[in-house]
């Protein structure tokens, strides 16, 4: 019978001292998520393997050999290379020409786990 009681009495304070510990995370404003740091929440980086251009940076366009424009014989003047579209070289390989790049470290999320609560929303001291 003591016994029981004694498991009792954990049963109903264990609670209450975990709540008393218990403290909303300020950081993140409970939500366990916050802007993340490496693309200030937007969620993309700029390419660094086209530099934000949205152009290979190695390649040059095997149509227009990186003029931009091919010299159109028939009517005897020159016209934006139709593969390129002037940039003088294929598009970049990496961000598909957009010139950005999904966050590595928030997966395009724009968010990352909160390093202070580690996602939880709150800390405990
Ligand atoms: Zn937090
Ligand atoms: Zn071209
Ligand atoms: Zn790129
Ligand atoms: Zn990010």
């Amino acid at each position: 019978m003591r016994y029981f009681i004694f498991i009792l009495g954990l049963v109903i304070i264990i609670p209450l001292v975990l709540q008393a510990e218990v403290k909303d995370c300020i950081y993140c404003d409970t939500t366990g998520r916050v802007g993340c740091l490496y693309c200030n929440g937007a969620g993309f980086q700029e390419c660094t393997s086209c530099y934000g251009t949205g152009v290979s940076q190695f390649q040059t366009c095997y149509h227009c050999d990186g003029l931009g424009r091919t010299y159109n014989e028939f009517f005897n003047r020159w016209e934006l290379c139709s593969v390129c579209h002037g940039r003088g070289a294929p598009k970049c390989s990496v961000c598909k020409g957009r010139g950005v790049v999904k966050c590595y470290f928030c997966k395009g999320s724009g968010t990352t786990k909160c390093p202070y609560c580690k996602g939880r929303g709150y800390t405990k001291d």
